[in-house]
């Protein structure tokens, strides 16, 4: 017999914290807490087999499901002393949503489940608190009726409203026992005039009612779109926890708060979190009222006048930080908790590890390193590569002049800048059309996913620390400045009133979710910093990686910052992108549409002091290390002129007539350039141009090696090679090149030549490319392009839906297609090495930067991978993980 529920509770628990997969993370982690003999409500976890089965087979359960789910409510009413529907001693329950990984609010939850008419009266009684139970009551036939029987919120609101207003009451905490009782009364009512059956007040109806509506939310819009921005597959499912109800609503003496074992934003070694007395869970995530901080310390620095946890109830408070260390202790990472104070009592909800920024990550890793908690590859492995970005993004200039037109909580770090856009639609829109926007809203819920994902910040006027727009902007690495209570957002007209004046849809301002602050306009941004535990865990990851790492740089200030971020050289130079400066590129245009071998070199005359000093500068700023150029691959029609005025500029400089010029671009014209006349078969019908190139760089060469005094020794690269023969024309002119520059200047030259492979032929082929060429370099941008036959130009239309429809797992240009492109990359390392030993071997497209393809790269054994210099770090931490991981494969 399948076993579809596992108890927890009672000091004991049937799953443990290894269970993710089966229980979902929050089910997990109460049966681990359980086991720990901490004291945790106890409950049951219905596994997320049940909620695939339940998709597999038409919304229905497994046959032995109900008489496994009813036998561990039993064993909550044993452990609690109370009955489910008991009419003397009534057991209350939650049921929530919880799946492998944290989906915050993405899903339904129920609670207060187990009300009806005659439990209310118990509860009532039980408590000695009337007006608590049938608030009680009519929170659950709210939440229920809108997430179960589809009955909106508003219906509720309205109904509550006109009642306060007809009583001249303002505040809900107004409102007495009676007073609830009879809105409980007219929820009712409306209920069922809105479904023409009436509120089910069977204890286990409900209970069904709910687990089904919370398996339901796994395939909600929300939850759907947050499955797909962080790559969890639908397949995972979600469980379903069923616990017994403990209230922070009970009095002065019950409380409910969500902690961190450790700063969230910071890192900083200090408990950290919000609370709010006399209040259930769902307050303080809302932001309903204003939390009070748990610690002395942090109260003190927030200057709040509201009593901290540790003074107002100083025993739970001891008790609470002796369970946080043990927890941490115990998982040994920061956790993320969530606590309920019901009358002087402590209970646990949730433990799990607690989402981070990137800063906070790192100085967490390297402090749980130093304490021995973890060990220093553990402290690499815990750093998520791809999120080193958030880091590595501008700050404000300290010193730039800055008008602050509001404060608020720098909820999330990093400063960003871009238009005002007060809708999440709005934001998706504009962003789609390249334009940079700050999400402001007063508040965000999980319909803002879409908007804040493609905002470059975003702004609330209303909620803290741990309001949703603050935890979900963390996960994501966007500034974020939340609470800024000062703005008044009108939603209406489009506009915003901050420090008097009146912004309007469209202006630009910039967050600083580092300050909190919000500023008007554009603000100067500078470079973070790249130093302390970042510096650390990447010290720690260059002695483990194995993979070299280089940058594809051809500017200086590109090929500065590379190495800045530790690039060990570039490892692709595209010239064609030298070609855009200035006058050079009416030079170019020249060289291209000359008509024969002498109007061409007239042009490459001029270019060729540009070229060598634009290689004597690479060769400088990288001195003693590698550097790849590529010769010219240019799509040709970047490069044609594109209207009378340029023709006619061309025309002049060589000497030409109008028309002619004009039928020359017509003739040049492509219908699929990127599969047209570029690469080397440019520089197989006008040689003249390569030659130009090789002697720029060995000039160039020669001249830094003098000036550094260390030897360069360049690496010159041959673009879209399908065949050994093209290579070998090619190659037989640069070492003529190479030799006559030896002649002329008198100098010894070292370099090797090399190619790119970036076409499916040219993989097969690697055995007999590599007899001739010295490296390889893969170009998986245009391998990709050519294995999938699909337009690198043209892709953005329809990629998205294929891997929305999950047809690929994800956009193979971004994260290379180990299955495919990866195989050929794998054929083409395999052939090369057995011609070439020795033969050097990197990868230069895009991938290069990617965490996921840098652990392929790894795995064949490449000799460097080659990224956007921004990228550097990141790929040097994913090398490093590659490594370890490969390690621990190979030992276990
Ligand atoms: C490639 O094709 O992967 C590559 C690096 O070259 P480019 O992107 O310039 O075509
Ligand atoms: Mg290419």
């Amino acid at each position: 017999m399948t076993q579809w529920v596992y108890s927890f509770g009672g000091r004991s628990a049937e799953g443990e914290a290894g269970m993710k997969n089966l229980l979902g993370g929050k089910g997990a982690n109460l049966a681990e807490m359980s086991s720990l003999g901490l004291p945790v409500p106890p409950g049951f976890t219905i596994t997320t087999e049940v909620c695939n089965y339940y998709y597999d087979n038409a919304e229905s359960y497994p046959a032995d499901l109900r008489e496994q789910a009813a036998a561990a409510v039993s064993r909550i009413g044993e452990i609690t002393g109370k009955g489910f529907g008991d009419t003397e001693n009534p057991l209350l329950v939650s049921v929530r949503s919880g799946a492998r990984a944290s989906m915050p609010g993405m899903m339904d939850t129920v609670l207060n489940l187990g009300l009806n008419d005659e439990t209310v009266e118990a509860l009532a009684k039980n408590s000695g608190d009337r007006r608590f139970a049938y608030d009680s009551y009519r929170r659950f036939i709210q939440m229920y009726s809108d997430v179960v029987l589809g009955v909106e919120h508003h219906n509720f609101e309205e109904i509550l409203e006109l009642y306060k207003e007809e009583r001249s009451l303002t505040l809900d905490t107004d409102l007495g026992a009676d007073d609830w009782e009879h809105i409980v009364a007219a929820f009712k009512v409306r209920v069922e005039e809105e479904l023409g059956s009436s509120f089910p007040l069977d204890v286990n109806e409900q209970l069904w009612g709910a687990i089904g509506a919370v398996f339901g939310s796994w395939m909600n819009q929300r939850a759907i779109t947050y499955r797909r921005l962080h790559e969890i597959p639908a397949t995972w499912g979600t469980a379903v926890n069923v616990q017994a109800m403990v209230f922070g609503n009970m009095g002065e003496d019950s409380a409910t708060g969500v902690a961190f074992t450790r700063n969230p934003s910071t890192g900083e070694k200090a408990l950290y979190g919000e609370f709010l007395i006399n209040a259930q869970g769902e307050d303080v995530v809302a932001g309903i009222r204003t939390p009070q901080d748990l610690t002395e310390a942090a109260r003190e620095a927030a200057g709040s006048d509201k009593a901290s946890l540790e003074r107002a109830m100083p025993e739970t408070f001891s008790e609470f930080v002796g369970i946080c260390d043990q927890l941490e202790n115990h998982y040994r990472d920061m956790q993320d908790l969530e606590f309920t104070v019901e009358q002087g009592k402590l209970w646990m909800l949730q433990t799990r590890s607690g989402k981070r920024t990137t800063k906070a990550a790192l100085k967490i890793a390297v402090d749980m390193a130093a304490e021995g908690l973890i060990t220093q590859d553990e402290a690499v492995l815990r750093i998520d590569a791809g999120a080193l970005d958030q880091l590595l993004h501008p700050m404000i200039d300290p010193d730039a002049p800055r008008t602050i037109i509001a404060n608020g909580l720098p909820a999330s770090p990093g400063a960003a800048q871009g238009e005002i856009v007060f809708n999440s639609d709005d934001a998706e829109r504009l962003k789609a059309e390249g334009r940079a926007v700050i999400l402001v809203r007063v508040e965000t819920s999980p319909e803002d996913i879409h908007g804040m994902h493609a905002a470059e910040g975003i702004l609330t006027t209303r909620g803290g620390m741990t309001s949703h727009a603050a935890v979900v902007a963390r996960g994501m690495g966007k500034p974020c400045v939340s609470g800024a209570g000062m703005l008044r957002i009108n939603y209406a007209k489009g506009e915003m009133l901050a420090a008097g004046r009146i912004f309007k849809e469209g202006d630009i301002i910039t967050v600083d979710g580092s300050t909190g602050q919000v500023l008007e306009g554009r603000v100067n941004m500078l470079q973070p910093e790249l130093s302390g535990d970042f510096g650390q865990i990447m010290e720690w990851a260059d002695s483990r990686r194995v993979l070299g790492v280089r940058a594809n740089a051809e500017t200086p200030l590109d090929a500065r910052a590379a190495r800045e971020f530790g690039a060990e050289g570039i490892g692709l130079s595209r010239t064609e992108h030298m070609f855009f400066d200035g006058d050079r590129i009416t030079s170019v245009r020249q060289m291209i549409l000359a008509d024969d071998e002498a109007g061409r070199r007239k042009a490459l005359d001029k270019l060729l002091p540009m070229q060598r000093e634009d290689f004597i500068e690479l060769f400088e700023i990288m001195a003693g290390l590698p550097v790849t150029i590529r010769l010219l691959d240019p799509p040709l029609h970047e490069f044609l002129p594109h209207d009378a005025e340029e023709i006619a500029e061309v025309a002049e400089g060589l000497g030409a007539d109008v028309d002619k010029v004009t039928a020359r671009v017509e003739l040049l014209k492509e219908l699929n350039p990127m599969l047209g006349h570029r690469g080397c078969r440019l520089g197989i019908s006008y040689p003249e141009i390569y030659e130009m190139q090789a002697q720029a760089i060995f000039e160039a060469a020669a001249e830094a090696a003098k000036k550094t005094g260390q030897p360069v020794t360049p690496e010159v690269m041959i673009p879209l090679i399908a065949t050994k023969a093209e290579f070998d024309l090619l190659k037989e002119r640069i070492d003529a090149v190479a030799d006559k520059v030896r002649a002329d200047k008198g100098v010894e030259i070292e370099y090797q030549t090399g190619t790119m492979i970036e076409l499916p032929r040219a993989c097969l082929r690697a055995g007999e490319i590599a007899e001739s060429a010295e490296f390889f370099s893969f170009g998986t941008n245009d391998l990709t392009q050519t294995a999938f036959g699909i337009s690198r130009d043209d892709a953005a239309s329809f990629l998205g839906t294929y891997v929305e429809k999950g047809l690929l797992e994800a956009d193979p240009f971004i994260s290379i297609d180990t299955g495919g492109v990866g195989e050929l990359v794998s054929i083409g390392c395999e052939r090369g090495r057995a011609v070439r030993p020795d033969i050097k071997l990197g990868i230069c497209g895009e991938h290069g930067g990617d965490p996921a393809s840098v652990r392929f790269c790894h795995e064949v054994g490449l000799t460097y991978v080659s990224c956007s210099p921004y990228r550097v770090p990141i790929a040097r931490l994913a090398a490093a993980q590659a490594a370890i991981a490969g390690d621990a494969g190979s030992t276990d």
